[in-house]
């Protein structure tokens, strides 16, 4: 008996199939290639909370939170540093867009410092003159997603998750009771939820139940 099958490994999927192995789901991860194989094994590894729209900063938080334990969450530390992010205002109507952000996301705690140019230039001097001024975000920093990706879908599987990989989804179905997933190497799941976290790709499997 499986609770819910989550359709993709990247980190989206990883870490969903972790959170609810955590709550004592049975839970089945089904990746086409690789866990974190596609984009999230492969981008900048930028983990920023600055310049996201208001509406997504309580979730980035308690995402910051989770992220100064990474060891405790997922076994390894993915090379995850709080090195600073600093955003360049490159004129001064960039610079008043900076101030007005950190005006308005204030009570966000995101501790934005505003570096006017003579400051910018004593702290960090490798910037020369092409910014008039800054906003640093001092906690926020950067991993390596080759290893935080994987160790989000190898945390899961260590908490009882099932991981299938070089598993593609070609086919599902939903019986009224459950979705009944199909497999290109003949595996076949079912379970009554399904997570759609195939990245790029969720469109192709939501079009399945008319919803591209
Ligand atoms: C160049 C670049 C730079 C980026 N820089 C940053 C950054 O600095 N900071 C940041 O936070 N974000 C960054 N991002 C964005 C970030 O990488 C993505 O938002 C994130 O990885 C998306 O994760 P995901 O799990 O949704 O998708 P993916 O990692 O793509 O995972 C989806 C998975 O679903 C699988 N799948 C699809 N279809 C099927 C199927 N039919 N059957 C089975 N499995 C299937 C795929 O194989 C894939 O592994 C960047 C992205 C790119 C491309």
């Amino acid at each position: 008996m499986i609770d819910a099958i989550v359709l993709g490994g990247g980190i989206v999927g990883a870490s969903a199939a972790l959170m609810l192995a955590q709550k004592g789901q049975r839970v089945a991860l089904v990746e086409r290639d690789f866990c974190g194989s596609h984009s999230s094994g492969v981008n900048y590894g930028g983990v920023r909370r600055q310049g996201r729209p208001l509406h997504q900063l309580p979730l980035s938080q308690r995402a910051h939170q989770l992220w100064a334990d990474l060891p405790g969450l997922i076994g390894i530390d993915g090379e995850y540093v709080r090195s600073g992010h600093l955003k360049l205002a490159r004129s001064h109507a960039d610079f008043a867009a900076l101030q007005a952000y950190a005006e308005q996301t204030r009570g966000f705690g995101l501790g934005l410092q505003l570096l006017e140019h003579a400051e910018l230039r004593a702290r960090f001097p490798w910037v020369g003159d092409i910014a008039v001024g800054a906003s640093l975000c001092a906690e926020d920093g950067h991993a390596n997603p080759r290893l935080v990706s994987p160790a989000f879908a190898r945390a899961a599987q260590r908490l009882g998750a099932s991981v299938y990989e070089q598993a593609e989804v070609i086919r599902i179905e939903h019986d009224s009771h459950q979705f009944q997933v199909h497999c290109a190497n003949g595996l076949h799941l079912q379970a009554p939820w399904l997570l759609n976290c195939a990245g790029a790709w969720a469109g192709t499997v939501a079009a399945q139940f008319g919803e591209p």
